[in-house]
């Protein structure tokens, strides 16, 4: 079943396409606020975005722009505005389709059914070995494994010491499951390493300076008495 994130601020036009998707067997998450559909697009848990052009907080272009630096998730801008300067700043901005409003649903979903297609087909290609590159996300987190480089959304790389980066794997390879310290100094400083186990409050303190964005929860909740952890909602 494909994913689908609407990003649209006008409610009863969200709803009826949320709607009619559904009917379709689309799973289908609405966000009506362009910064948090960013966030939301950025997760990696879609397979294709439906992005409004005028949105409260950040315009439909600039989630365009942001997402394909990091992801060649399947695009499709939704406009109101029949004009060529708009379709073209879209396609520039790496849509990969645009629909004009008011649409027919049944133009949206041969749009849709196409545009999944041709990445199904790029996937399939991605995935020869030669060419695969795994990267894994996390909150506003990039992380290309095979070159072991960490990157944000906004393009900065976040330079982190081989142990700081292991420790991060190792907390999102165990996302959402609670890390304990033991664990922790096994995997990185060895069973056999007479380390005592305050050393990882200390690593987590390091990459916690460099991971975390001021003002906001850590990206790393400690779990007293047991360890770390690694969330991917940011609420309790
Ligand atoms: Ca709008």
């Amino acid at each position: 079943m494909s994913k689908v994130l609407i990003i649209e601020d006008e409610k009863n036009l969200a709803r009826f396409v949320q709607l009619e998707l559904e009917h379709e067997k689309y799973e289908v998450t609405v966000e009506n606020n362009g910064r948090k559909g960013l966030d939301l697009a950025l997760s990696g848990k879609f397979d294709v975005l439906l992005l409004d052009l005028m949105l409260p907080e950040l315009n439909g272009l600039e989630i365009a722009r942001r997402v394909r630096q990091v992801s060649s998730t399947p695009i499709i801008m939704m406009t109101a505005r029949d004009s060529i300067i708009d379709r073209v700043s879209g396609l520039d901005h790496g849509a990969d389709d645009y629909i004009v409003k008011p649409f027919a649903i049944e133009e949206l979903l041969a749009r849709l059914r196409a545009v999944l297609r041709r990445s199904d087909l790029e996937n399939k290609k991605m995935n020869a070995p030669q060419l695969h590159q795994k990267v894994v996300k996390y909150r506003d987190l990039t992380i290309e494994t095979e070159n072991r480089i960490v990157h944000r959304n906004d393009g900065k790389t976040v330079d982190l010491t081989k142990r700081e980066y292991n420790l991060l794997m190792i907390l999102i390879e165990n996302r959402n499951n609670v890390v304990s310290r033991e664990e922790i100094l096994n995997k990185i400083w060895g069973e056999d390493a007479k380390i005592e186990t305050n050393v990882v409050e200390v690593y987590i303190r390091y990459l916690r300076n460099k991971i975390d964005v001021a003002g906001q929860p850590s990206y790393i909740k400690t779990v007293r008495g047991t360890g770390y952890m690694v969330r991917d909602e940011e609420n309790d």
